[in-house]
């Protein structure tokens, strides 16, 4: 089965696409580095990406081992940070949030480390696993549960639909231990300072072990550095058990439609993710959907995807919003009907927003 090439101007095949995402639809995302580019941050692999920059060392495991370009990375991963920081989600990402809010996401999958998917407003702890809920559930009223609180305000937990957004390569907000890799805020005290100066921030709990060691006049164990929480080239990502665990999960419930925007497809671990997705979709009858500006390898993709989208992701989503108004309409809708009550809404505004959220569950 070869793909099938659409292109802007194609409404017919645009209108196929568009009737995918009917009212049931099961939809899982697959995203990459093409959907932050309107947001200001720079992909890959595209002319004016990252690597044309001459910084294709960055995101090498090898950065680690080499005492000269170490305090680089450091340097190099913290000015993305900031510009991260700085940007606001697209078009794009309010989309997938939008699908969630609608009741037809079944899960997001990002290579992005930007955390803008956060900012959208979809969840991304890990902890909260794969969900105990069969289908995709709209957005709800949160619900509070009594003898959890956070400076005396009700705690909100929606454990039910599990983590919304699955980093498939850790995010920007966090740090983590080389030696007991526990994790610790980037924004916390002077990380951030000291990385910006290529420096590496001691761990906090490693240096609590040694001290407590040292006050029973015992041997001080060693204390471990932290690095940025992602997953560079060549490197096993720590958490990749409990993200098979939710691919496992979502392969089990056979989504409708995989759609993927952004991504050059050329990480050997999306592109497994993506055929084992595949191959479910299509055991239903459904469809795999490519939005990008590149074309896919038709040797490696034939069979896989079945409508590559040349087209800018934000483009094509505003074009498929006017084909299915229905997705942005009653994600709306469930948007209103699940505002919280005034005092909850006073707490959310002082502990984040949409725009700037806060993961509750991290506090
Ligand atoms: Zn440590």
């Amino acid at each position: 089965m070869t793909i099938i090439h659409v292109r802007p101007n194609d409404c017919v095949r645009l209108q196929s696409i568009a009737s995918l995402f009917s009212a049931e639809a099961k939809v899982v995302t697959v995203t990459g580095a093409g959907i932050s580019t309107n947001a200001g941050i720079p992909d890959f692999r595209s002319k004016n990406g990252i690597y044309s920059l001459g910084s294709r060392h960055l995101f090498h495991s090898s950065v680690l081992c080499d005492p000269e370009r170490r305090p680089i990375f450091y340097k190099d991963i913290t000015k993305m940070r900031q510009v991260a920081n700085s940007a606001i989600p697209t078009r794009t990402h309010n989309f997938i949030r939008d699908l969630r809010d609608a009741g037809k996401l079944l899960r997001a999958y990002t290579q992005n480390i930007d955390c803008l998917e956060e900012k959208a407003g979809l969840s991304t702890n890990l902890r909260k696993g794969p969900g105990s809920r069969s289908r995709p559930r709209r957005k709800h009223r949160p619900r509070r549960v009594r003898n959890y609180r956070v400076n005396s305000q009700p705690r909100i937990l929606d454990d039910a639909r599990g983590v919304e957004c699955v980093l498939l390569h850790g995010s920007l907000r966090l740090l983590r231990c080389f030696l007991c890799s526990k994790t610790y805020r980037w924004d916390e005290g002077d990380r951030e300072a000291e990385t910006l100066l290529g420096q590496e921030p001691l761990c906090p709990g490693c240096a609590e072990v040694s001290a407590a060691r040292a006050a029973l006049r015992k041997r001080a164990t060693a204390i471990g550095t932290l690095r940025p929480d992602i997953v560079l080239y060549d490197e096993r990502d720590p958490r990749a058990d409990s993200i098979s665990t939710i691919v496992q999960h979502d392969l089990s419930l056979r989504p409708d439609v995989l759609l993927i925007m952004g991504t050059s497809l050329t990480t050997d671990g999306v592109k497994f993710l993506i055929k084992d997705f595949a191959k479910v979709v299509h055991g239903r009858g459904g469809k795999v959907v490519f939005v990008n500006l590149t074309k896919p390898a038709e040797k490696t993709w034939t069979n896989v995807i079945d409508y590559w989208v040349e087209w800018n992701c934000d483009a094509w989503v505003e074009d498929l919003m006017g084909r299915r108004p229905a997705i942005a309409r009653t994600a709306k809708e469930t948007e209103c009907a699940t505002a919280p009550p005034q005092s909850t809404s006073r707490t959310l505004k002082r502990l984040g927003s949409r725009e700037n959220p806060v993961d509750l569950t991290l506090i």
